[in-house]
């Protein structure tokens, strides 16, 4: 009894304690979104945009740029602009951050989400594709983390970094992508100890993501894997909302969070079951 009622109070306390989302907050709120032109990014870039906020979004493409920014005005962002760049050159991640923040005046939030493509395979020793992945999802990742800091240290502003379950655990077929997200995890995770020690304003939100249903991700798995995706639009939402409560972690769906602790405890069972949710046949 005495257990139970602990964890009862413990419930209700953590209830109380935790902070809760104010939708106001980002009407107005200057954000940059990469990796916006289409998937959960975009997604992300439109839940801004119905809470009026200021939007920076990039990507390669500009012409789907430019639909994506029109869409955000008409859903009631106060400002919706875009840039195109290719976070596979050195230069375009600080031109990206220039941008927003000559454009904004400065930033409250950016939210770091691009990947490059990286093949659905067996690893075939293609050392090349992973140096060139590292630049496009890691490299230009810490280059406009820096190129920000000061201005989101002014805002009291949020980095909110897209990760995956995959930077917490491996599985196969996705050897050069999870080396990305694994590198995203330690960096952006040291990075948070750091600002906190150094009682920075800047806060760190390192999401955490199961399989969502975008495009991309779905052509490479739909016909081999059992694993259930989630929609893109709530994982957006789930990013949003966790960065503009300031969490250092958020995990969607909330599953995700369930396996990076099972794997620990049942290592074998869980190397198990990732490589039996695939269809492959050597
Ligand atoms: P998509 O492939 O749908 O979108 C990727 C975005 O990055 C596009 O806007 C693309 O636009 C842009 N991009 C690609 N290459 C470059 C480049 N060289 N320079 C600049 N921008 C580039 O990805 P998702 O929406 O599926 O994933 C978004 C995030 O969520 C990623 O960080 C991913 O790791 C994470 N995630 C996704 C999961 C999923 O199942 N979908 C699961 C776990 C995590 P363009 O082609 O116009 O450049």
């Amino acid at each position: 009894k005495i257990l139970l009622a602990s964890i009862c109070v413990g419930l209700v306390a953590v209830r109380w304690t935790a902070p809760t989302f104010d939708a106001e907050s980002l009407s107005g709120a200057r954000v940059l979104v990469t990796g916006a032109s289409t998937g959960i990014g975009e997604q992300i870039a439109y839940h801004y945009a119905r809470f009026g906020a200021r939007i920076v979004i990039t990507a390669r493409r500009e012409k789907v740029l430019q639909q994506v920014a029109e869409k955000c005005m008409s859903l009631g962002a106060q400002e919706a602009l875009y840039v195109a760049a290719d976070m596979g050159n050195e230069l375009d991640p600080d031109k990206v951050v220039d941008f927003a923040l000559e454009k904004l005046g400065g930033l409250d939030y950016m939210v770091l989400n691009h990947i490059g493509p990286s093949p659905f395979s067996m690893w075939n020793g293609d050392v090349e594709h992973v140096r060139w992945l590292m630049k496009v999802n890691f490299f230009s990742y810490i280059q406009m983390a820096w190129k920000s800091l000061e201005s989101l240290e002014r805002s009291k502003g949020s980095l909110v970094i897209v990760s995956s379950l995959l930077g917490k655990m491996t599985s196969p077929f996705v050897a050069p992508y999870t080396s990305t997200k694994s590198a995203l995890n330690g960096f952006f995770g040291s990075l948070h100890h750091e600002l906190s020690m150094k009682k920075s304003n800047v806060s760190i939100t390192l999401c955490t993501l199961g399989l969502i249903d975008t495009e991309a991700a779905m052509e490479k798995v739909r016909e081999i894997t059992s694993v259930p995706a989630y929609p893109a639009s709530e994982a957006a939402l789930n990013i949003v909302t966790a960065g503009a409560m300031r969490q250092a972690e958020v995990f969607y769906p909330w599953t995700t969070y369930v396996v990076t602790i099972s794997k620990d405890w049942f290592p074998s069972l869980t190397d198990y079951i990732i490589q039996n949710t695939y269809k492959y046949n050597p």
